[in-house]
């Protein structure tokens, strides 16, 4: 076993996960790791950061299936004996052309976004060592307000809402999506917004949990990283992957026992955002 420290970045194959790899590659004091869950597309990226002069490892990693996120666990306690930075970036969304029911939709995008991130928090939280850092991708969709009702919005940001009451709303958002009166209990008319509206809610529930943490030190905030050319965005996002890149690296990269942010929303310019009320910073 090495006493290096480890970073890990899901969903880096390509677009903003690829750009923050190639940050912490330059600024990350240990090992970086590119995950993808598709081998063949980690291997090309691998391959092209090594031809831009970068060292980062490879980990196959489909966060929609727990066997991969505990054989990623099972490696890194191995050999690195934990885990001290983890990027939550994989994620999905429909195209605003998708012709899949709205139902489904629903319930693929909550389960990528919101369940799957969940579900790898609970495998890779027990092994993250003091001083860890964790950084949510969210988005500007993530935004409280983008929620309609104001039952929802204060359920979700209720001081001391649980993991349990978040993802039961999360279910029960896919539940009136597939009923089709998801709009009348309260809901967007947006799957993504959901999904990144759970996650930041997330976030911040994890925040109040690593306050009670014996280890030392371990921060988690929620990020929008601004409107990327991306694949996700069509190619239309105004900032380049590597802009996208810099709030998460340097959330990622928080010196020890900073003061803030903590359990925060932060924008891409790294400015913290009240995820409550706002105000949110102007375009992207
Ligand atoms: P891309 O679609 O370009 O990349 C998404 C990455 O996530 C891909 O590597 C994809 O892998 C991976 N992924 C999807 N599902 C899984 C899964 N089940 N397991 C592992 N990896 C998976 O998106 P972006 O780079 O634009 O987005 C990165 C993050 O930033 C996302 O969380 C997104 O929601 C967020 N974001 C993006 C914005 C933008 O303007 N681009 C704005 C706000 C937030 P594969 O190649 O195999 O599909």
């Amino acid at each position: 076993m090495t006493a290096k420290k480890v970073a890990v970045v899901t969903g880096s194959n390509k677009g903003i996960g690829f750009a923050i790899v190639k940050e912490l590659c330059q600024k990350f004091d240990g090992d970086v790791f590119l995950t993808s869950r598709d081998d063949s597309r980690g291997q090309a990226a691998i391959n092209q950061l090594k031809k831009e002069g970068f060292n980062p490892k490879f980990h196959q990693l489909d966060i929609d299936h727990k066997g991969s996120v505990e054989v990623l666990r099972d490696f890194l306690q191995k050999n690195y004996g934990g885990l001290d930075c983890l990027v939550n970036n994989a994620a999905i969304a429909y195209k605003n052309a998708a012709t899949e029911p709205f139902g489904e939709q629903a319930e693929n995008t909550i389960k990528t976004n919101y369940f799957s991130t969940l579900n790898l928090c609970n495998i890779l939280f027990p092994i993250l060592r003091p001083h860890a850092r964790v950084v949510n991708v969210s988005s500007s969709a993530g935004f409280l307000r983008k929620i309609p009702s104001g039952e929802l919005r204060k359920k979700l940001s209720a001081p001391d809402v649980t993991v349990e009451e978040i993802s039961q709303l999360m279910k029960e958002f896919v539940e009136s999506a597939k009923a089709g009166n998801h709009s009348e209990k309260g809901w967007p008319n947006s799957t993504y917004v959901v999904s990144k509206v759970g996650l930041s809610a997330l976030t911040r529930v994890q925040h109040r949990m690593f306050q009670q943490d014996p280890r030392e030190d371990i921060v988690v905030n929620h990020v929008h990283p601004g409107y990327v050319d991306t694949d996700m965005t069509s190619h239309k996002g105004v900032l380049k992957p590597e802009e996208g890149a810099q709030a998460p690296s340097w959330l990622a990269l928080l010196p020890e026992n900073v003061e803030k942010p903590k359990g925060d929303y932060v924008w891409h310019d790294c400015q913290i955002v009240d995820w409550l009320n706002g105000p949110i910073p102007g375009a992207h």
